[in-house]
């Protein structure tokens, strides 16, 4: 599988070359999208990347820095097929997403955009909960509660990490979490590919979490301030800690795992 890194930035103001969360992990004919910051479609699709292809959009939560790019994402969509019919699209778009209110409200700022955002496809939502999201024969997608949004006073959990099972690998996206620590249950065994935020974190956290961890490869995405303003030293730092098994992403990073 491949992963295109959309988006490396964590919920900064805005940052030369960096935008928002985004990664989009391309495997058989699918593209299956985790977490949509803006501009994300801009990027892929100036990257060559054919956004008919994107069936599920999986959203850890959502705070702006993880949806703001949502809209444009499902316009642009509707946009490529919809307006400009010599696209076809025989799929539909579903997106997995923590919490519903939020859903409502795009749809509605989406149905008073050109043409009431009418489409010949399905597109749906589905409310985030623990446990398998979906199996599409493709992709295994599991969902874990994490900590990120506890102080939110609700019985909900309105944060998430995932597993992706793919061709035989286990890819782990952070979201972002309360503690690294929230990701345990996902790598208490062999993974080959952890995309780990750094926005809450610095290095040295992440080192001393995943030091006893049996991880292939690391990649640093929803980078915070240590890279940000420091990052010939912190590529320095990860080189020291890490040797070859992790790396700062960028945006329009392409990496197969
Ligand atoms: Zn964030």
């Amino acid at each position: 599988m491949k992963i295109h890194f959309l988006g490396t930035c964590a919920g900064t103001e805005p940052m030369p070359g960096r935008k928002h969360a985004a990664i989009a992990v391309e495997a058989g004919e699918q593209i299956y999208w985790f977490d949509a910051g803006e501009g994300c479609s801009y990027t892929a699709h100036l990257m060559g990347l054919d956004l008919l292809k994107v069936g599920k959009i999986i959203i850890s939560h959502t705070h702006m820095d993880h949806v703001g790019g949502l809209g444009n994402l499902l316009w642009n969509i509707r946009k490529i097929t919809a307006v400009r019919r010599q696209n076809p699209f025989q799929g539909a778009v579903e997106v997995y997403i923590p919490n519903m209110e939020s859903w409502e409200g795009l749809m509605l700022l989406l149905r008073n955009t050109e043409g009431g955002f009418r489409t010949n496809y399905p597109v749906s939502a589905v409310q985030v909960e623990e446990g398998v999201l979906f199996d599409d024969g493709v992709m295994k997608v599991t969902a874990i509660k994490n900590r990120h949004m506890a102080h939110v006073e609700t019985d909900r959990c309105l944060s998430y990490s995932y597993l992706m099972e793919c061709e035989g690998k286990r890819l782990v996206y952070s979201g972002d979490v309360g503690k690294y620590e929230d990701l345990d249950v996902l790598l208490n065994e062999y993974c080959d590919g952890l995309v780990i935020e750094t926005g809450h974190f610095g290095i040295d956290a992440a080192r001393q979490y995943t030091a006893d961890k049996y991880i292939g490869k690391i990649f640093f995405s929803h980078n915070g301030r240590e890279i940000l303003n420091t990052p010939i030293a912190a590529q320095e730092k990860i080189n020291r800690y890490f040797g070859n098994n992790a790396i700062i992403c960028e945006d329009g990073m392409t990496v197969e795992l």
